[in-house]
């Protein structure tokens, strides 16, 4: 049986960068820049001031100098003439500098009246005032290709001009719920039948990982039926499916991918929950048969289909974050394979703790619903109360 490590190796491996796309930039949040950016402005684009007040020449302003006010200046106007010596001009924040000015002083620093201002003390050159190119210069590499665009990025983007960015493709990935006793969202359950949640939450992960599902509904236990609809998800780039990737009689999926023209290149990984999950290619397709418990579908996607998914969306972090905490009571693993529980985050006075979420079982899809991340257990280990447990973060710390 393949550890995680190496079927994870095994399925990154084969997955390599989708192409690119022109999108608008605030929908290029969350996505992989493909080019570098290089600015072709200057931002500011001109010395401004900081502050409302009043511009002044520094030299003009040792020992209680007294200054005239020869005009003013808001944000969004030039000012109409040059400021010489022993003048000022009213300013406000984000006006341009007038010529011959080179400081500004706060209005609460000043006594105005009648004209003129009092200054109480000196002012240095350069105070307040945001000088042109501070923040972005003309042909500064601002971003790199690669990068992870979030809000700043995109404001970034914005103010050098960008109104459609260059990134990445989203991958899609069809998502395919298999077994007879399923009974799909919008019927109610018959007497033998269980509810399909399969669909729904891997639908909802892909979306969580950025990119695009597409729904393939519910296939029965037989070969054929399988077969056809992994042959019609022809214009995803990936496909998942859940169930029927195991042992028994009816467990088809992997015969059916490979009618359908797949080449599998693994089966059965040393995880618990999970275990049998199996990864191949299919032409340009990528394919994975994930098992079908709710929570063994869930914690398999996480561990291989989304690193997966941000490798080919051209990230370059594809793992979630490890923390190391403390057990806040036993985690036990008992059994040959690696373990993944359920657990919620405590703020402790000693820093971070877990505890279990409760009853461990794959199909209890509520351990997953209050799980805060998944401790990663060795074999036949229990960590102890007090002891360091690593945890893989699946959502924003309490
Ligand atoms: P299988 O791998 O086909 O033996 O399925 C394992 C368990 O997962 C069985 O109890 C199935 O009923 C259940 N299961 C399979 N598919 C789904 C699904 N889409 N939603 C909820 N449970 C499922
Ligand atoms: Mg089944």
């Amino acid at each position: 049986m393949l550890t995680v490590e190496e079927a994870l190796e095994a399925i990154l491996s084969r997955v390599s960068v989708l192409g690119t796309e022109r999108v608008e930039v605030v929908g290029a949040l969350g996505r992989v820049l493909a080019a570098p950016v290089v600015s072709r402005r200057e931002i500011p684009p001109w010395a401004n001031s900081s502050m409302d007040g009043y511009a002044v020449r520094a030299e003009d302003t040792g020992g209680g100098a007294v200054l005239s006010v020869v005009g003013r200046v808001e944000a969004g106007a030039l000012a109409a003439r040059t400021i010489g010596r022993g003048e000022a001009m009213r300013i406000f924040t984000g006006a341009p500098l007038p010529a011959g000015a080179d400081a500004v002083v706060p209005q609460e620093d000043v006594d105005a009246n009648d004209g003129h201002i009092a200054l109480r003390g000196r002012v240095d050159h350069a105070a307040y005032v945001r000088p042109r190119g501070e923040d972005v210069r003309v042909g500064d590499r601002v971003l790199e290709a690669g990068t992870l665009l979030t809000a700043a990025e995109v404001g970034l983007l914005a103010t050098l001009g960008h109104a459609q960015v260059h990134v990445h493709r989203r991958p899609r990935v069809a998502i395919l719920s298999t077994g007879n006793e399923l009974a799909d969202l919008g019927t109610e359950p018959g007497p033998a039948q269980i509810p399909n949640t399969n669909t729904y939450s891997l639908m909802a992960q892909v979306l969580e990982a950025g990119a695009e599902p597409l729904n393939l509904g519910v296939a029965p236990d037989r070969l054929e039926a399988i077969e056809e609809r992994v042959r019609s998800a022809s214009d995803a780039d990936v496909l998942v499916s859940s169930a029927g990737v195991s042992v028994g009689e009816l467990d088809l999926v992997r015969e059916a991918l490979t009618r359908a023209g797949a080449e599998l290149h693994l089966w059965k990984v040393s995880m618990r929950p999970g275990k049998p999950i199996t990864f191949g290619s299919l032409g340009s397709r990528h394919v994975f048969g994930l098992p079908g418990n709710p929570v063994s579908a869930m914690v398999t996607f996480e561990l291989f289909v989304r690193p997966a998914l941000f490798k080919m969306a051209g990230r370059r972090r594809l793992t979630r974050p490890r923390l190391r905490v403390r057990a806040l009571e036993p985690v036990p693993n008992p059994g040959s394979r690696r373990g993944y529980l359920r657990v919620q985050l405590e703020t402790t006075g000693q820093g971070l703790g877990a505890r279990l979420t409760g009853e461990q079982g794959s199909a209890i899809l509520r351990s997953m619903v209050a799980a805060d991340g998944l401790a990663v257990v060795d074999p036949d280990t229990t960590i102890p109360v007090g002891g360091e447990v690593e945890v893989l973060i699946l959502r924003e710390l309490p």
